[in-house]
């Protein structure tokens, strides 16, 4: 599959609504046409209404039906811009300038388009970290200034950080906003996040982690002591959290707590595929064609997970 790495190679492989048609039917069926109801592979095109006809089972489908692009009425070379400026900004693109260099009609619609890409991008639950994971926490959002730190800052939101430890080098990471640091909060993540006979959990003494080893989980805690240590023995963690807070502060001037997941999901889907950029407009696209459709009052509501 070719992608683009340029704006110039992007306007020239995608100068009409036609060649992003086609960019996306290869995508979404790489092997040809499938349907989504019965998985049969016959069908007719309904040229005018741009259709399936599924021979077996007679469902008509669109090529972006049940998919993150399902119903939308913006023409898909916005949507492509808008994928491109998302897979090529590594401190990804604020909803306003989105709505100003593609000339959308609102910032709503601008908004929406980039929540549902986000929301394409967060892990699937399959995808479990394995071998030396290093678990801490870390605290998000708030006053930019003057904010207590600590286990427990009000207006702040805590995140569950775990990253796989390799030998010179972070591996896949997970981020997870959690209420507190009670093991009842962060327990699930810990458990659920991890292939469990082949990991092993490395945090510091904090008690939300200590009940781990109870319920099957190999835990190793260390002793924190000063902040100097404490970077010592999770360096990863402590590497990703600082990532992460750069990267919240460059790019947003506050993510409010209801929306807070699916940028971490951005980040951790960023961070997971640092030094393949150049395929990351491929990689959105994908996402985008086999992600679920998630209706606007879905995006508003309650806070993700
Ligand atoms: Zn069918």
């Amino acid at each position: 599959m070719e992608f683009p790495t340029t704006l110039i190679e992007f306007q020239d492989q995608f100068p009409d609504e036609a060649s992003c048609w086609r960019y996306l039917k290869a995508v979404r069926w790489p092997d040809g046409f499938r349907c989504p109801r019965c998985q049969g592979r016959p069908h007719t095109y309904l040229e005018g209404r741009r259709l399936f006809q599924c021979r077996t089972c007679h469902a008509q489908t669109s090529l972006t039906a049940r998919t993150v692009l399902h119903g939308t009425r913006t023409p898909l070379r916005k949507w492509f811009l808008a994928m491109f400026f998302f897979a090529r900004h590594k401190q990804s693109i604020s909803a306003l300038q989105l709505k100003r260099d593609l000339g959308l009609g609102s910032y709503g619609t601008a908004w929406t388009m980039l929540h549902k890409l986000r929301a394409a991008l967060s892990r699937r639950p399959h995808q479990l970290l394995r071998g030396d994971v290093e678990a801490d926490e870390t605290f998000v959002g708030g006053p930019r200034s003057g904010g207590k730190c600590g286990r427990g800052a009000p207006n702040k939101t805590m995140v569950l950080v775990l990253v796989e430890r390799r030998e010179h080098s972070a591996g896949a990471a997970v981020l997870r906003a959690v209420p507190d640091g009670s093991f009842d909060s962060l327990g699930p993540w810990l458990r659920g996040g991890i292939e469990g006979a082949n990991t092993t959990i490395w945090t510091d003494d904090w008690n939300g982690y200590l009940p781990l080893s109870r319920h099957g989980v190999k835990h190793r805690a260390q002793i924190q002591g000063g902040p100097a240590r404490a970077k010592k023995i999770l360096p990863w963690a402590h590497l990703v959290a600082s990532n992460l807070k750069a990267w919240l502060l460059g790019t947003f001037r506050g993510v409010s707590p209801k929306h807070l997941q699916r940028y971490l999901d951005e980040f951790t889907y960023r961070f997971s595929r640092r030094g393949l950029e150049d395929r990351l407009f491929f990689y959105v696209t994908r996402r985008a064609m086999e992600g679920e459709p998630l209706p606007y009052h879905r995006l508003t509501a309650e806070p993700v997970g």
